[in-house]
């Protein structure tokens, strides 16, 4: 046997073995806020990182480690970090790199949630956002000033599914020294490792496939441990922390742990300081997912390459988005990058607009109406009039949202069963 284990191997097994007091199999929810120092030494080296151990559940937990080094493994990063949400482990990402004055040179394809932080709560804390298209790689170089501090990225965009070219937009982070922080939600890690593809931190909703059953929210971000932080530019790697203990990141931790600088101070600073840490009851719920995440996606894909193809036939859907489409805008790249299929979500456009899509999800019975992807049930909605309406009908445009757009998130039910319930409710248009 190789020493390097298959996804599907490390999708089990990765962090976790059974435990040596208890001998239990699987994974234990340690349901604790602390954890008692065996002596005062031990207590002190742990406080000023000598020794890596546990302290209090909001900064590390037994449970949430096992699924950090689950992540860590599938994403093929150095350390990872788990957070109470998708959207916590992105603002800590960005306050762990950028301070007030700083800029994000981001794509403008973005989650909802991602496009207000970085439009509306980020700027009041004095760190701005070039918005950029994501389907022009050289627009990101562009809108780089002195100021930038990262380029962000979705592997598979909001809302249109339109799939970054990840090593072209890398070449560029790398060229201006910039790391590329890349949200892989769309696509997990089981369809893309965006770290082989050149990306620096990745970040994921656990909220979706990777949970995969629609039951926890959480998030978890992955330093690829592959960005060197010691220019001063960064200067929040450089000057003395006085978050914590006067430490420069890039320069006193030494080559092992300057590595991981990132995730180092990531789970120190916004981690401990602010607070919005993960329960060990969620991260078990996530680990059970994960352990089935190479079974589901192969089947999310199938089936969202099915609608599609159907949809694309449809006389009442005006077109359709599906990166792994003959002829769809994205498909060329997708099939570079997304080899083992191009994930659960299929958007298209009803005819009637903005009334006619509502019709449809109304109309709908086996799909859910609600505002989320990724479970093993289909879900629908119509995101101009609810995930994206705090945007302006041109922020809108611009990210790829017209009012007809109906978004799907295609699960794992019998395929006859979900083209069946599309079919009766378009036929009700
Ligand atoms: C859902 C989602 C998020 C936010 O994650 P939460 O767990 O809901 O906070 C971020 N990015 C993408 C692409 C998402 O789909």
């Amino acid at each position: 046997m190789s020493d390097k284990r298959g996804f599907e191997t490390e999708a089990i097994h990765a962090g976790q073995v059974p435990d040596p007091t208890t001998l239990s199999r699987g994974v234990a929810v340690h349901r604790t806020s602390s954890f008692v120092f065996k002596s005062a030494e031990h207590a002190a080296n742990l406080f000023s990182l000598k020794e890596f151990g546990n302290i209090y559940s909001r900064l590390g937990n037994p449970t949430n480690a096992v699924l950090e080094d689950r992540i860590t493994a599938l994403e093929g990063g150095a350390a990872s970090v788990a957070a109470a949400s998708g959207t916590a482990a992105i603002f800590n990402t960005i306050v762990t790199i950028a301070r007030v004055g700083d800029e994000i040179v981001s794509a403008s394809n973005l989650y909802g949630g991602t496009y207000t932080l970085f439009d509306a709560i980020f700027p009041d804390l004095g760190i701005t956002t070039k918005f950029v298209d994501a389907r022009d790689p050289s627009s990101f170089e562009k809108a780089i000033t002195p100021k930038t501090r990262l380029l962000y990225i979705e592997t598979i965009g909001n809302p249109a599914l339109d799939v970054a070219d990840i090593p072209a937009i890398a070449k560029i982070a790398q060229k201006h020294h910039l790391p590329l922080v890349v949200d892989n939600t769309f696509a997990t890690p089981y369809l893309l490792k965006p770290i082989e593809l050149g990306a620096n931190i990745v970040v994921n909703s656990l909220t979706k496939w990777l949970g995969g059953h629609g039951s926890a929210i959480g998030g978890v971000v992955t330093d690829g441990g592959n960005f060197d932080w010691s220019d001063d530019k960064f200067e929040l790697f450089n000057k003395p922390d006085k978050n914590y203990h006067g430490l420069r990141w890039a320069k006193d931790l030494g080559p092992e742990l300057g590595k991981i600088a990132f995730a180092l101070r990531n789970r120190t600073v916004p981690l401990r300081n602010i607070g919005a840490c993960l329960s060990p009851d969620n991260s078990w719920i996530f680990l059970q997912g994960i352990e089935s995440l190479h079974v589901r996606m192969p089947r999310h894909s199938e089936n969202a390459l099915a609608v599609a193809e159907h949809l694309s036939k449809h006389p009442k859907a005006s077109w359709v988005r599906y990166p792994g489409l003959k002829g769809d805008p994205s498909y060329d790249v997708a099939k570079r990058l997304l080899t083992k299929g191009s994930g659960g979500m299929v958007v298209f456009g009803v005819k009637g607009g903005r009334p006619a899509g509502e019709k449809l999800i109304e109309s709908l019975k086996l799909f859910s109406h609600l505002a989320n992807v990724g479970d093993t049930k289909s879900l629908a909605l119509h995101p101009a009039s609810t995930s994206h309406s705090q945007l302006t009908e041109e922020q809108q445009r611009e990210s790829g949202l017209t009012p007809d757009l109906v978004r799907l998130s295609i699960g794992l039910e019998s395929i006859e069963d979900i083209i069946g319930d599309l079919d009766q409710a378009l036929a009700k248009i």
